[in-house]
C-alpha cells in the first residue's frame, strides 16, 4: 500500500514539472525569434535565391510570351515585353 502512495506522489509531481515545462515551452515559442543579419551568409543566401527565382519565372514568361498566352507589351517582369517597351520608347524618342 505504502508503494502505491508514493508512485502517485511520484506521479502527481512528474505530471507538474510537464505541465510547467510544457508552459514555459509554449510562453517561449510563442514569442518569435528573427535573427536579422546574424550571418551575412544567410543573407548571401537569401539574394541568390531571390535572383534565381527571378531568373526562373522570367524563363517561364519568355515561355509564355513565346506562345502567346500574354499580349505583348503588357506582362510585368517578361524580358521580351520589356525589350518591346524599351524599342518603342527609342522609336518613340527618334521621332521627336
Ligand atoms: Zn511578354
Amino acid at each position: 500500500m505504502k508503494f502505491f502512495k508514493c508512485s502517485v506522489y511520484v506521479l502527481f509531481t512528474l505530471s507538474i514539472a510537464n505541465l510547467a515545462f510544457s508552459a514555459y515551452t509554449y510562453r517561449d515559442l510563442r514569442q518569435p525569434k528573427i535573427l536579422h543579419n546574424s550571418d551575412p551568409a544567410i543573407a548571401e543566401f537569401s539574394r541568390q535565391a531571390m535572383m534565381r527565382e527571378t531568373q526562373i519565372l522570367q524563363g517561364i514568361l519568355m515561355i509564355h510570351h513565346d506562345r502567346e498566352m500574354h499580349p505583348s507589351g503588357t506582362q510585368v517582369l517578361c524580358p521580351l515585353c520589356d525589350q518591346e517597351k524599351q524599342l518603342k520608347s527609342i522609336i518613340v524618342q527618334k521621332e521627336n
